[in-house]
């Protein structure tokens, strides 16, 4: 009998396509067959997977399926739910139709919980499936709990808060959730909310049928979460353990230049900048932060990719890259596990994406929290209440976090020694879980057997 052949099926966006690469190139050097289906468009800017490929040979490969979407379509909320539920779905099962046609087969489909179809495409199909969360457990419960929040009058029938309230309807040690801060409540924009919670409420379905459901996360992180959903199994955190060279999965190229800079500065004295794949500014906001980071007097890496803001060009206060030449770097896309991992980094000035806090708690390193949309915001309360390892910004009653905020809490955080030992200790303790004989390596272990069975 060949290798078993196992489909793995991102949600096309990056913080989705990273870690299901990672756990792609886990399974691959395991001994199975990994075919990594991507939207075509996410396929044209994968910058360094093929390298990663080239050295897998065939137990790796990279096929892309239409989404069916223009460039002007990317941006209207709902056309990328469209596309999962109609097209890609339907390309999915051509695909299958084709591998079976071929003489091969799929033993596996595993897709992220944001693709539902696919889960739903392998179940029409016969095949075995499992569902990869690719945030914090906790957010798989509160999702299932959707019928109970509208039962209880919580949230209308379209996910909107009904009042903004403080909510502990998880039991144990998990803090209060905001309904402000469920993850549809999309800082706000109705639009997108609607078009998120029915995405959700929809993949629930299929997520709930799958015969494993895993997760980029660890016991030791979220104890009380899997004691209230015992059917997720964390297999995380997820990292470039198995990424030779480059990070495979980049959507922009990385700019390795930062490393180099780094190297120049002593340890601990960087204050590091990164809000992820998709949080846009305005331009008040990003030059406030730009004069925070002026103010806090100490160097500082600082990611901008190109669509950073949400007017045409990128705009830096007057004079700012002159004043800060010397002390501050910026780069449109940065090798962030490897920046995390260098020893000049004090802290990390983060936008809270569960990628970035799952890589920013492994290498030890404390936060200032920003969240922006989505889970981040109950991210921000497992860093700053649960583990208490950063610390988040209050906005003026303008809404902006001002130069001053940004100077007061980059010197608390760093005036507290107690942030870095304990961020020290929740790395040793995340580190351990993937070590050979932790509990997500163990997991880890019982799904590839299962997937090899
Ligand atoms: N990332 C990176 N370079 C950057 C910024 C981000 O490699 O300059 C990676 C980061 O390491 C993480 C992912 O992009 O793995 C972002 O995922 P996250 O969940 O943090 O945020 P999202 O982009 O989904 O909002």
């Amino acid at each position: 009998m060949g290798k078993p052949h196992i489909l793995v099926v991102p949600l096309p966006a990056q913080g989705h396509v990273l870690p299901l690469m990672e756990l792609s190139l886990c399974l691959a050097k395991q001994g199975l067959r990994v075919t990594f289906v991507n939207s075509e468009f996410i396929h044209e800017r994968l910058v360094n997977a093929l390298m990663e490929r080239d050295n897998l040979g065939d137990q790796f490969r990279l096929v892309s399926i239409p989404d069916g979407l223009t460039d002007a379509d990317r941006i209207i909320p709902g056309k990328l739910s469209e596309a999962i539920w109609g097209i890609m779905g339907e390309k999915l099962e051509e695909l299958i139709g084709m591998i079976k046609r071929a003489g091969d087969d799929v033993s596996c489909v595993v897709a992220d919980r944001g693709v539902g179809s696919a889960l739903e495409v392998a179940a029409k199909m016969g095949i075995r499936r499992a569902a990869f969360c690719p945030t914090a457990a906790i957010i798989t419960p509160l999702v299932f709990s959707i019928p109970k929040l509208i039962n209880d009058g919580i949230i209308d029938n379209e996910g909107t808060p009904i009042k903004g309230q403080e909510i502990q309807f998880l039991p144990t040690n998990i803090p209060a959730i905001n309904t402000k801060d469920f993850p549809w409540v999309w800082n706000g924009n109705l639009t997108m909310q609607k078009h998120l919670f029915k995405l959700i409420v929809r993949n629930n379905e299929a997520v709930k049928k799958a015969d494993w459901l895993i997760c980029n996360s660890a016991y030791d992180l979220e104890p009380s979460a899997f004691a209230l959903a015992p059917e997720i199994i964390p297999v995380g955190p997820l990292l470039a353990r198995n990424r030779l060279g480059n990070s495979a999965g980049s959507l922009w190229p990385e700019d390795s230049t930062c490393l180099k800079w780094l190297d120049q500065h002593p340890p601990c004295s960087v204050i590091y900048v990164a809000f992820g794949s998709m949080t846009i500014f305005n331009e008040k906001q990003f030059k406030e932060l730009a004069l925070g980071l002026e103010l806090s007097n100490m160097p500082f890496l600082w990611v901008v990719r190109p669509n950073s803001i949400d007017c045409t060009k990128v705009a830096y206060p007057e004079g700012f890259q002159d004043r800060i030449a010397y002390r501050g770097k910026i780069v449109g896309w940065a090798p962030q596990q490897k920046v995390l991992s260098h020893p000049s980094v004090a802290c990390f000035l983060s936008h809270c994406g569960w990628n970035s806090t799952i890589e920013g708690v492994s290498n030890g390193v404390s936060f200032l929290c920003w969240p922006y949309s989505v889970d981040q915001f109950l991210n921000e309360r497992y860093i700053s209440d649960v583990w208490k390892v950063g610390l988040g910004f209050n906005p003026d009653e303008r809404g902006i976090i001002t130069r001053e905020e940004i100077k007061h809490k980059v010197e608390q955080l760093l005036g507290d020694e107690n942030f870095r030992i304990r961020a020290s200790n929740l790395k040793e303790s995340a580190m351990n879980c993937v070590r050979e004989g932790g509990s997500s390596y163990n997991n880890l272990q019982r799904f590839i057997q299962w997937l090899k069975a």
